[in-house]
């Protein structure tokens, strides 16, 4: 994600993968944990999966407790950054002396830092996706003489599998923002892109608990699969989308349930 932290300088570098830079990150350093504070990191889809579940809460809880919604620049659609607390520093929630209490969850923005991602889109990323520092005047991480290249610092940060789930859902923001400002969404299809995007337990009960599957013929490995796997609901909820905003992908609505539920309306009114 394109997150902007707040004290950050940064410099119109562009790196790619195999850019090479000077950092890291320990303990014994004066600054650290200083990086975990006055700063507005977007989550992402997967980021939110991975802290409800180590926090063993449900997404519901879990968004009314550690996220603030906003509307992405440019895309109208909606996002969710991680609440600092209230406290002089406006320090993470997840921030202790001894350093970061979710280390094994924290999200792709933690992960990538000191270098911030200048596409959306992951597709890019693998070919000739750019990178850049995110360099701020406490961070003593550049002083320190260990090497890496981009792509080695990733692959030890662990952000492949967190770029791999969010795949599609980066490609719908970069194409939502090639689109022409003036054409709005409406509130219903940002209210599900919220949904589909963020609160896995609430896509979940409009998956299964609502008409959709008698509306739309899906088919039933697809229903199986997204019942036992929480990832394959993620990924069927970014089709989802896709159709939804895009009008691509595989939905097709079952024309006789459509009808019998217009006849039904009908008969209401
Ligand atoms: S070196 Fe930079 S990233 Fe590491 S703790 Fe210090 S400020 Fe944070
Ligand atoms: S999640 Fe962890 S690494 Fe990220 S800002 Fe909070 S404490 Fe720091």
């Amino acid at each position: 994600m394109d997150v902007l932290r707040n004290s950050a300088k940064i410099p119109p570098v562009q790196l790619t993968a195999n850019s090479t830079f000077k950092f890291a990150c320990h303990k014994g350093l004066s600054c650290f944990t200083r990086c975990c504070r006055g700063i507005n990191i977007t989550l992402t889809p997967y980021d939110i999966i991975r802290l409800k579940n180590r926090m063993q809460i449900t997404s519901d809880e879990f968004l009314a407790i550690y996220t603030v919604p906003h509307l992405l620049e440019k895309t109208d659609l909606p996002v969710v950054t991680l609440k600092m607390m209230d406290d002089e520093d406006k320090s993470c929630p997840f921030v202790r002396e001894e350093g970061c209490i979710v280390y094994e969850d924290r999200p792709t923005t933690c992960r990538y830092y000191p270098l911030g991602v200048g596409s959306l889109s992951h597709k890019e990323q693998q070919t000739e996706g750019f990178y850049f520092f995110v360099q701020e005047d406490h961070c003593r991480g550049f002083e320190e003489d260990r090497e890496w290249t981009v792509d080695e610092w990733r692959r030890d940060q662990g952000v492949d599998i967190y770029d791999a789930v969010n795949a599609e859902w980066t490609d719908l923001i970069v194409r939502k923002r090639s689109i022409p400002s003036n054409i709005r969404l409406t509130q219903k299809t940002k209210n599900m892109f919220f949904t589909a995007s963020y609160n896995i337990d609430q896509f979940r009960r409009f998956v299964f608990e609502s008409s959709f599957l008698d509306l739309y013929d899906v088919d039933k490995k697809t229903v199986e699969r997204i019942q036992a796997d929480e990832l394959e609901l993620l990924e069927f909820g970014f089709q989802w989308l896709r159709w939804l905003l895009f009008k691509e992908g595989d939905f097709h609505i079952n024309e006789a349930a459509a009808a019998s539920r217009r006849k039904k309306t009908d008969s209401k009114g």
